[in-house]
């Protein structure tokens, strides 16, 4: 057990945070830190093929060990964190025989992860769990699927009585910032199907996953002293305002769940001439999510039309971009891939949990680029914040999902 955490607590205490307003690849130069050292791991553990391109794409090859060809499986990870919480300094914390009650990250500033909260912790007593200090996120997503996947190949590599066929791996960066396939050479890393080791709690098997859009809508106004401003001042923050009034209440991310849908405003910068709003448009139904973007092109358009007069231009640009679209349609023409996960989890006892994910994953674009490419969980909870853990045991339990799907391929299509 102290293995699988000392390579966790490895890379988490690396600060690999993306960050969406950088146009290079990686989007932050601090994620070349773990890429390096990951490349030098995977050759230190007898990987073939090590390679890292200029944009810190890592790739490797486990060799097959059989006398007959099986289709080539990969497994695919993120090494970069969210900017939605930073991941500097690092403090991971380890509390062992977990005894389900309140675990305190942090006494000075009272920040206390607790089972009456979030109740998920309570199928982890008597594990052992990796919590963060309350001051940073964890990094378990994606840190822990590096550590299950790295830790899965040296297994193998220490254990050639155990048959396989060819295996991949690749790590990516900028997978938090939607642009973690950007790069991905498909063709290079010549695997049939992958997974991605992306998922939260133990058992989870995802191969449907939201569409999703991108919006910024930058309002603009016009600034006159507030005393003699009656009929002459638009104020650019109160149209943003009542843009976000026309959104649908109840069709957000806390009022919704399963295969809901929501808007979501993610940002507001303004000023009296200048508010830019961003928001994020989610929904399973590729249908419905054309809709929600029609939506928004609506209201856009109205109060455009309501000040044209006044302004005398659209007071208001919007800007909407796709980002990835739900697998679904990519991996249903080829469900075996799905079904022998699911039986290497049941092999494992592991009950697997097939839902939506209500997120993207790499897995999502990779699928849209030819590589089909359901996900895996990774073990961890709460992910993107400062309540972030994962228990040790279930990232044990994916290093043996990644070695069962590798034997079980190996004799499904034994000739
Ligand atoms: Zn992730």
């Amino acid at each position: 057990m102290q293995h699988i955490i000392d390579r966790f607590i490895g890379y988490v205490t690396v600060d690999t945070e993306s960050d969406p307003e950088s146009n290079t690849t990686p989007s932050t130069a601090k994620q070349w830190d773990l890429a390096n050292k990951l490349v030098e791991e995977l050759k230190q553990i007898g990987l073939s093929d090590v390679s890292i391109d200029d944009k810190s794409y890592v790739m490797a090859t486990l060799p097959s060990n059989l006398d007959y060809e099986v289709p080539t499986i990969g497994f695919v990870s993120h090494f970069d964190t969210t900017p939605d919480f930073t991941g500097k300094d690092v403090k991971p914390q380890i509390v062992k025989n977990y005894d389900g009650g309140d675990i305190v990250l942090n006494k000075e500033l009272n920040i206390v992860l607790s089972p009456s909260y979030f109740k998920d912790l309570l199928l982890y007593k008597g594990q052992t769990l990796i919590t963060t200090d309350g001051t940073t996120l964890l990094g378990a997503d994606d840190k822990a699927g590096i550590t299950e996947i790295m830790t899965a190949m040296e297994y193998l590599v220490q254990n050639p009585q155990i048959k396989h066929g060819t295996l991949k791996v690749c790590f990516t960066p900028d997978e938090e910032i939607g642009r973690g396939a950007d790069h991905f050479d498909v063709e290079k890393f010549g695997a049939d199907w992958a997974y991605t080791m992306d998922g939260s709690q133990i058992g989870e098997l995802e191969y449907e996953n939201f569409n999703a859009a991108g919006v910024k809508i930058r309002f603009k106004g016009k600034s006159v002293h507030p005393g003699y401003a009656k009929g002459k001042m638009i104020n650019s923050m109160l149209l943003a305002n009542k843009f976000i009034s026309k959104l649908p209440k109840d069709e957000t991310p806390e009022t919704t769940k399963n295969y809901e849908g929501f808007f979501h405003v993610t940002n507001i910068q303004g000023s009296i001439e200048d508010t830019l709003v961003q928001l994020i448009i989610r929904d399973h139904n590729r249908n419905k999510f054309e809709k929600r973007k029609e939506y928004v092109e609506e209201v856009v358009a109205k109060i455009n039309k309501k000040y044209q007069k006044q302004f005398g231009e659209d007071i208001a640009i919007l800007e909407i971009k796709d980002q990835y679209y739900n697998m679904r349609d990519k991996v249903a023409p080829v469900m075996h891939i799905v079904k022998l996960a699911e039986q290497a989890m049941k092999e494992l006892n592991i009950k697997p949990l097939i839902k939506p994910i209500r997120g993207g994953t790499d897995g999502s674009r990779l699928s849209f680029m030819g590589l089909p490419c359901p996900n895996i969980f990774a073990g961890g909870h709460n992910f993107h914040g400062k309540y972030e853990y994962v228990p040790v045991e279930s990232m044990q339990k994916a290093v043996e999902v990644i070695v069962k799907i590798a034997e079980l391929n190996a004799i499904q299509n034994k000739k």
